[in-house]
């Protein structure tokens, strides 16, 4: 029988991939967002099928309804809209979470929290596995997040030992691709806009911080191979450990573009992870999951929907 499944941020990025997935394999869909960083262009052409429906809600404020599963994506990730109101984004990850794991406890439901690599901060150990405690500075401007997503992973693990509650968590590490917000101020969005407008390349320090990049088809098949299977609680890194510099993935894209923008030197944001990538030796034996895409063929995909939305030809 098709499950009913609750997706919070199911407007954003991420979120409107999985709404796609879950819709495609036959489950109803309840997509629940407040549109603070998503976009209705996103599920725009899920509206009017028969086992979507979407709620105008924020999770930080209670809800009732039903649901045998509730994927937890509601956040805004970029460190752009995160910091715009890092109250709010403490709440989100906080009161929200107490309010979906709450609603999962009624419901007996299945949960899946969707956590960050940004829980490992400016990693001292590298590659990061999943039992590194990591290196967070909780005072910093991004602390409101990464804070947020801790206490939100320890609640999801008292929920489950106090109320046996089944948790899933993903340590999700840096994603892109279609459906991306053009603004959204992440360093692929940001390149590939500029490099399309002809624009310089803006590039934060150096350049020679780290990222691993993640295809969204990728991590949503991985996300959704950890929220069905049966066993394991604890939680799962999902990410591409190709790892680049911030001035390699410049080069990237200017090749995925053919575009000629120069490089604009920027200064580096307070407390910029340095280095990041993922170990995913759980992910491959637990999930038999892998990465399949690889970075210059995800960033053209990437550039073919930036080209449309910007309507650069
Ligand atoms: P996104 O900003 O595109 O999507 C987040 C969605 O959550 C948006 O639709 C937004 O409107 C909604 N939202 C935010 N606060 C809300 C609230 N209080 N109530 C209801 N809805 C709310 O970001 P994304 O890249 O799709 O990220 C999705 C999730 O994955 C987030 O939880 C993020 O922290 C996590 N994550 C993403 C990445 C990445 O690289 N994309 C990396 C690590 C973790
Ligand atoms: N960055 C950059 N130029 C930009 C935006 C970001 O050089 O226009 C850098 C940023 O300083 C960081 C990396 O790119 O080192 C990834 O930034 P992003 O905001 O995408 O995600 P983060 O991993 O920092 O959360």
């Amino acid at each position: 029988m098709a499950a009913t499944v609750l997706v919070t941020g199911g407007a954003g990025f991420v979120g409107s991939h999985i709404c796609d997935r879950l819709i495609e394999r036959g489950d109803k869909v309840i997509c629940l967002d407040n549109f603070f960083t998503g976009r209705m262009a996103n599920i725009a052409h899920l509206k009017d099928h028969s086992q979507f429906q979407l709620v105008d809600h924020d999770i930080v404020h209670p809800i009732t309804l039903d649901a045998d599963r509730i994927y937890n994506m509601a956040c805004p990730a970029s460190p752009v809209a995160y910091q715009y109101n890092p109250i709010k984004t403490i709440k989100t990850s906080t009161l929200g979470m107490i309010n979906m794991l709450g609603l999962a406890k009624r419901c007996k439901a299945r949960i899946l929290q969707a956590s960050t690599s940004e829980v490992y901060g400016d990693p001292i150990v590298h590659p990061q596995t999943e039992d590194y405690w990591g290196h967070v500075n909780p005072l910093g401007p991004r602390s409101c997040y990464d804070e947020g997503k801790r206490v939100a992973e320890s609640l999801c693990m008292n929920y489950h030992l106090a109320h046996q509650l089944e948790i899933r968590i993903v340590r999700i590490f840096n994603t892109y691709g279609p459906r991306m917000d053009p603004n959204d101020g992440r360093v692929i969005s940001n390149f590939i806009t500029q490099a399309l407008k002809g624009e310089p390349l803006t590039v934060y320090g150096d350049g020679s911080q780290t990222r691993s990049f993640c295809y969204v088809d990728d991590l949503v098949r991985g996300i959704m191979a950890l929220m069905d299977q049966g066993i394991h609680t604890g939680p799962v890194n999902i990410g591409n450990p190709g790892e680049y510099t911030m001035l390699e993935l410049a080069e990237q894209v200017l090749k995925a573009t053919g575009s000629k923008s120069t490089i604009d030197f920027r200064p580096l944001p307070q407390d910029d992870p340095k280095q990041r990538c993922p170990d995913i030796t759980r992910a491959k034996t637990m999930l038999k999951w892998e990465p399949q895409i690889p970075l210059a063929e995800g960033l053209e995909k990437t550039v073919h929907y930036y080209r449309q939305q910007l309507g650069i030809e």
